[in-house]
């Protein structure tokens, strides 16, 4: 059975990351995101499930003491993290697994799951970092400051990655995604197994 490959993408807030990955899931196959856990609350137009498995806090840390993570951190002021079965499960059966976390968590999944790649996605300009998050006006000023220290601290972390995609045209950064994944699944490594019949064949060898 080939196994699938582990994709980590690490953005600030504002850079499209989200909705760069949901496109991307819907457009290639063999290809899924990992829901992560999380201890914050549900925003409007989320589902539990979906988006996220919504759990407390003690929940979360009972998963922490069962080992239950690949990897976990404390972000802004809630905790996420990413459960180890279904990920090992789904890259075990074939399929590619996006991981949309932290530079945090980033750190930690490098180490465990040395094979993986890892994205970050940047936005075009700090202008366009800063409208994008004054959302839509509603914020304090100090507020939109903090969102823009974490963003900063966020992109301090890019130089760790694989490979960086700047989100000015949303489908030209969705081609550029969707060329890396393509690009990998081409790797010799994994095409000898993906064409395990037809090489002996070419090669005269059945
Ligand atoms: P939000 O609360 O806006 O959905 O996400 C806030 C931040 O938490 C984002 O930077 C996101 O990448 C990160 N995040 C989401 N899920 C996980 C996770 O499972 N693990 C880690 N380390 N970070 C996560």
């Amino acid at each position: 059975m080939i196994t699938g490959k582990l994709y980590i993408i690490s953005a600030p807030s504002g850079a499209g990351k989200t909705s760069l990955v949901k496109q991307l899931i819907a457009d290639m196959d063999q290809l899924t995101v990992s829901v992560s856990h999380t201890t914050r609350s549900m925003r409007d137009g989320e589902e539990h499930g979906r988006d996220y498995f919504f759990v407390s806090v003690d929940e979360f840390k009972k998963m922490i003491e069962r080992e239950a993570f690949l990897e976990y951190a404390r972000v802004f002021d809630n905790f996420y993290g990413t459960a180890k079965q279904t990920v090992e499960e789904t890259l075990a059966a074939g399929s590619d697994v996006i991981l949309e976390i932290d530079w945090q968590g980033a750190q930690q999944v490098r180490k465990m799951i040395p094979d993986c790649l890892s994205i970050f996605i940047l936005p075009p300009s700090i202008a366009v970092l800063q409208q994008r998050l004054k959302g839509r006006g509603q914020d304090s000023d100090e507020i939109i400051a903090r969102r823009m220290r974490d963003a900063v601290t966020e992109m301090s972390h890019y130089g760790e990655f694989d490979y960086l995609v700047v989100n000015d045209d949303f489908q030209q950064a969705l081609a550029e995604l969707q060329s890396i994944i393509t690009a990998n699944r081409l790797m010799k490594k994994r095409q000898q197994q993906q064409l395990a019949g037809l090489l002996p064949e070419l090669l005269g060898q059945v």
